[in-house]
């Protein structure tokens, strides 16, 4: 199957309901990215296209969601890798809109905020993030609600949703905040559509894959490897029913000196709020979510692991 690549939300709405017809489809997934794609990309596509029967990838670099136009400049854009990546996988449909195509009378005046929830740990540093990654996942995911260019749109305008096909949309684990903050937004709002947390991917060495890996050099990427063995200190504990050893897990990372911490903690994998201080003294119960963040060189890398005991 040869992947289609469209540019407009008219564009798309056209080809995902021919595909849809066609197939006699009864489920849309929906994959969005910024590009810059690789193997954790490629797993979310992989599990899209076992679960649906129309899959559409989308390719937006969001100016709306980075704070420094310098970091927005050097963002990496490498399109034609991307849509033969997404081809591989099975993806049917890339769409890969223009900043004008998605935001055609400059920025929007009516936003997503994402409240207290997005003003903690990333959003703490990179202010408005949260909204604005918030308000383009909210428009991606209604250019991609399945049959609406379907005669069964109007069933869908009045509410009647009955025999209209399902939707799915898949988001990572890596990015643990966003996660947890768009399953807020779909439930908060009403939003028809299932989120799907899809597993991070590492490298055989443990890094998680992240399109910014690519500006670390050697030594920093080696240096790296120090956040994910910190995590996995306290996966260890955990699984095995100990108390968590956050001081052990600091002061690992605290021994590499290129890595430069901003956050490291156990949270609530909803709220994010933080555990309770006596998940360091008595055996680990129920659920939790480790979170770091760390400068490496010149780049910001974030990690988890979902805890569970
Ligand atoms: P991005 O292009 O960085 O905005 O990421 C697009 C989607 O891919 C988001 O849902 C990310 O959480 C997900 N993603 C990025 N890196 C990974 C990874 N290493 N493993 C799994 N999913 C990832």
């Amino acid at each position: 199957m040869i992947v289609q690549v469209v540019r407009t939300a008219a564009e798309l709405r056209e080809a995902s309901a021919r595909l849809l017809a066609e197939r006699q489809g009864r489920s849309q997934g929906l994959v969005p990215t910024m590009g810059a794609l690789h193997e954790g990309h490629a797993r979310l596509a992989r599990t899209a296209v076992e679960q649906n029967d129309v899959v559409v990838a989308t390719i937006f670099v969001n100016p709306l969601q980075f704070g420094d136009a310098v970091d927005l400049d050097r963002y990496p854009r490498t399109l034609e890798a991307d849509v033969a990546l997404l081809e591989e996988q099975g993806v049917d449909l890339v769409f890969a809109p223009s900043v004008d195509e998605v935001y055609p009378g400059g920025e929007p005046l009516v936003r997503v905020t994402a409240g207290s929830l997005g003003e903690k740990w990333e959003g703490a540093s990179r202010p408005g993030h949260f909204d604005g990654a918030l308000t383009v996942v909210a428009k991606l995911l209604h250019y991609g609600i399945p049959g609406a260019g379907l005669p069964a749109a109007g069933a869908f305008a009045t509410g009647a949703r009955a025999g209209l096909p399902a939707y799915r949309a898949y988001f990572g684990q890596k990015d643990a905040q966003q996660l947890a903050l768009v399953r807020r937004m779909v439930s908060d709002l009403n939003f028809p559509v299932e989120i799907v947390a899809v597993p991070t991917v590492r490298s055989a060495e443990g890094l998680a894959l992240s399109s910014r890996n690519r500006f670390l050099s050697d030594q920093e990427r080696e240096a790296a490897l120090v956040l994910s063995r910190a995590l996995r200190l306290l996966e260890d504990r955990a699984n095995a029913h100990e108390p968590l050893d956050l001081d052990s897990a600091h002061a690992l990372v605290a021994s590499q000196p290129l890595v430069d911490l901003d956050y490291f903690d156990v949270v609530d994998p909803r709220t994010l709020e933080p555990l309770a201080e006596n998940c360091r003294s008595v055996p680990f119960r129920g659920e939790g979510l480790a979170l770091i963040a760390a400068k490496v060189g010149p780049v910001r890398l974030i990690d988890n692991v979902p805890l569970s005991s």
